[in-house]
């Protein structure tokens, strides 16, 4: 397959952009004419970068409003084609998309649309060009693949074929099955395109809010299938209007867009027959998760008793010393937690920058080595750190704002990481447990237009599956969540962005200097014993307004005495037809992140996203971190 990407989908200059592309891997550009307009230099010059850079030029869009114009402006139009052939013979590109008229003059008539296209093809066949005519959604005349297909088809010109896009065709929900019946070398260029599903008018959705394949709700993979059944062999080219891509340093936006790319060739080869040659291009498979095998903190000699002392009150038990590094194991439970304080290490680089934080998650997965080896396919970088003589090398690959993702998998009875690397504290410090008995989500925050990015990267590196995007309502806007887990969810983490500047999950990306682990869940078989034990041990725990279980005993027939109980212990409650969840939180550590505990009763799935805005509320009332005042003080105002 040769992987394309339109130079409209990056930010940055032209220069910048085709420099982000080719290191991403890309083989080939749709070059878009606005980018030549603001370049510092010839066309010719273009053609040089993308060569040096190893870059073909293999489409160049969009040429505009021209079949079926007013008759007397036919003449125009071809000497305006001649030109755009000129600058294309600079470029060095051989093909020319021409999209559908949106001109109001424009007639409706198939038959002049194609004998427009047939002498336009003349004229660029004379020259070695083509052309590729691609259906708008928003065309006057022509809005369908198959409405473009007919006039290509009746245009009857081996230089006139078809582009179909993913965007619009199912952003209007055409059917796009039939695209399997057209002849392959009839369909000139493929581009694609996912979208989230929204309620706007095609153009907005379409220039504003396209994304990447497998970052939206659009069914590309169908789409896909359905081109590759055509028997076409030509370049799947990204091109994806997005302001928030636009916005940010073409760089990762590349990467990501390689990576979507990446996926889409993954699925084709796994869909493939099982002796087909395409079998053999498939990754490494995905790690087959079994749950998280600790979570490191970065803290400093002043943070590091004050955690250490929360820690305990969490009822963790002071497991172990690193044999080697200023680092102490915690645990209770399934749960590990890792405090380092070493500050030969990452986790101190880590700290200098976000302050006292989770700086690395480790995932247990079956096969470590053929985990990194994906992580490597699909563009992550890795991770080696200092290791002691005898020590462990556990290998990671780096995540989120730098964190790292470790991947484990020596567990269970074959023996433990901590076996090796830690031993047992000489005079460890007493602790109560609470029960806790194994992490059940770790929940991170990030700026808005860090959320897409984030969901390839974990889409992609570790195979994990993304659940539709959800709304939270904060005091101060609104938050948007979305879920991404392994397959068998026993790794579950929502990403959480903030479009507001002022909502709790946008402080915590400014306090925090960038995106980070910003709650950790874990769960309980028993959370009222649980929170009575938090309680006793002086965890300072979120306090929920009493209003919350005045609404609670009217919507749910809980007995009365367990409402008390829970008014008493701030525990929160959700119910589905399958199951019940009950979650407490506790008060955040620095403002930076905090615990949840958790509870599931029968086949609840979900996060208790109903009490996400009490949670928010109580948050901004109870953790006392001076935004929060200042942000009470401007409401007062
Ligand atoms: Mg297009
Ligand atoms: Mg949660």
């Amino acid at each position: 397959m040769i992987r394309s990407i339109a130079t409209v989908s990056l930010g940055g200059t032209l220069a910048e952009k085709l420099t982000a592309i080719s290191a991403a891997g890309f083989d080939g550009i749709e070059i878009f004419e606005n980018d030549l307009l603001f370049f510092d230099g010839s066309a010719i010059d273009v053609r040089r970068v993308a060569a040096d850079l190893g870059l073909r030029i293999l489409l160049f869009q969009p040429f505009r409003d021209f079949e079926s114009g007013p008759r007397e402006k036919l003449a125009r139009n071809l000497e305006r084609a001649e030109k755009k052939f000129d600058l294309m013979e600079q470029l060095g590109a051989d093909m020319m998309l021409v999209c559908s008229s949106i001109a109001p003059d424009s007639i409706d008539n198939d038959e002049i649309a194609a004998s427009d296209l047939r002498q336009l093809g003349e004229r660029a066949a004379q020259r070695g060009i083509r052309i590729a005519y691609e259906a708008l959604a928003w065309g006057k005349n022509v809005s369908t693949w198959s409405h473009a297909w007919k006039i290509v088809q009746a245009a009857n010109h081996p230089a006139v074929g078809l582009v179909v896009d993913s965007f619009h065709t199912l952003a209007k929900d055409d059917d796009y099955k039939g695209i399997a019946n057209v002849p392959g070398d009839r369909i000139f260029f493929v581009q694609l395109a996912d979208a989230p599903l929204l309620k706007f008018d095609l153009l907005s959705w379409s220039r504003h809010f396209r994304c990447f394949p497998a970052q939206g709700a659009l069914p590309v993979m169908d789409f896909v299938h359905a081109v590759v059944d055509s028997g076409y062999s030509g370049p799947l080219s990204l091109e994806i209007f997005n302001d928030d891509f636009r916005a940010a340093p073409p760089r990762p936006t590349a990467t990501d867009g390689m990576r979507s790319l990446m996926l889409i060739e993954e699925q084709l080869s796994a869909d493939a027959a099982p002796k087909s040659p395409a079998r053999m291009l498939l990754p490494p498979a995905a790690p087959e998760c079994k749950g998280f095998e600790f979570i490191e903190f970065a803290v400093d000699a002043d943070t590091r008793p004050r955690l250490a002392e929360l820690f305990k009150a969490l009822g963790f038990a002071e497991a172990g010393i690193h044999r080697s590094k200023d680092v102490t194991l915690f645990t209770q439970g399934d749960v590990h937690f890792v405090l380092n304080a070493e500050k030969d290490s990452f986790a101190h680089s880590y700290f200098l920058v976000h302050g006292p934080s989770v700086c690395a998650l480790a995932f247990r997965v079956d096969d470590a080595q053929r985990a990194i080896e994906r992580a490597i396919r699909y563009k992550a970088q890795t991770f080696r750190g200092r290791v002691g003589p005898n020590e462990l090398v556990i290998p990671a690959a780096r995540g989120l704002e730098g964190s790292l993702i470790y991947l484990v998998d020596r567990f269970g009875s074959g023996g433990t990481i901590y076996d090796v690397d830690f031993a047992p504290p000489a005079n460890p410090a007493p602790a109560t447990n609470c029960g806790l008995t194994g992490i059940d989500h770790v929940a991170q925050v990030m700026p808005r237009s860090a959320l897409d990015g984030s969901l390839l990267f974990y889409r992609s590196v570790f195979g994990f599956e993304a659940e539709p995007l959800h709304e939270m309502i904060d005091p101060y806007g609104l938050i948007q969540s979305r879920v991404v887990e392994s397959k068998n969810r026993t790794i579950r983490l929502p990403l959480n962005a903030s479009v507001s500047p002022k909502t709790t999950s946008a402080r915590f990306v400014s306090t925090y200097s960038g995106a980070g682990v910003h709650h950790i869940a874990i769960a309980t078989k028993d959370i009222f014993a649980t929170m009575r034990q938090m309680r006793e041990n002086k965890l300072p725990l979120l306090e929920i307004p009493g209003g919350y279980y005045d609404n609670l005993a009217a919507i749910h027939d809980l007995p009365a005495e367990v409402i008390e109980d829970m008014r008493q212990l701030s525990i929160l409650y959700d119910r589905t037809s399958s199951g019940e969840f009950f979650h407490a939180y506790s008060q955040a550590f620095d403002g930076r992140f905090f615990f949840e505990i958790v509870e599931r009763r029968g086949e609840y799935t979900g996060f208790g996203a109903v009490n996400a805005s009490v949670r928010l509320a109580a948050q901004v009332l109870t953790d006392r971190d001076p935004f929060a005042l200042g942000q009470l003080d401007d409401m007062a105002i």
